[in-house]
């Protein structure tokens, strides 16, 4: 499970410097040496051009290589995490 100091409530993606303001759908994150860390949001728009722009970062070492992985935001996870609830196994906000 990652675990994430802060809740971006956009998408990470920016065009022509202009910051998209659709709410994000996935969580992207980098795996490697069996540690995951966040490196941000997209909308379900943006998915393909996230995975693009995070292969050129690791191919510019900007960021470490490894797996990219989308994992779908639940809405009742961001809740929980906005309202510093947690989740029992089943996903539900307790
Ligand atoms: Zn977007």
């Amino acid at each position: 499970m990652l675990e994430w100091d802060m809740v971006p409530e956009r998408c990470s993606i920016m065009i022509k410097g202009r910051i998209c303001n659709m709410p994000p759908s996935h969580i992207v994150s980098i795996f490697s040496d069996n540690e995951e860390y966040m490196i941000g949001l997209v909308c379900n728009d943006h998915i393909s051009l996230m995975e693009s722009k995070t292969a050129t970062m690791q191919n510019s070492g900007k960021i470490n290589k490894g797996k990219i992985r989308f994992q779908k935001i639940k809405p009742v996870m961001t809740d929980c995490v906005l309202n510093q609830n947690n989740i029992d196994k089943a996903g539900n906000c307790v």
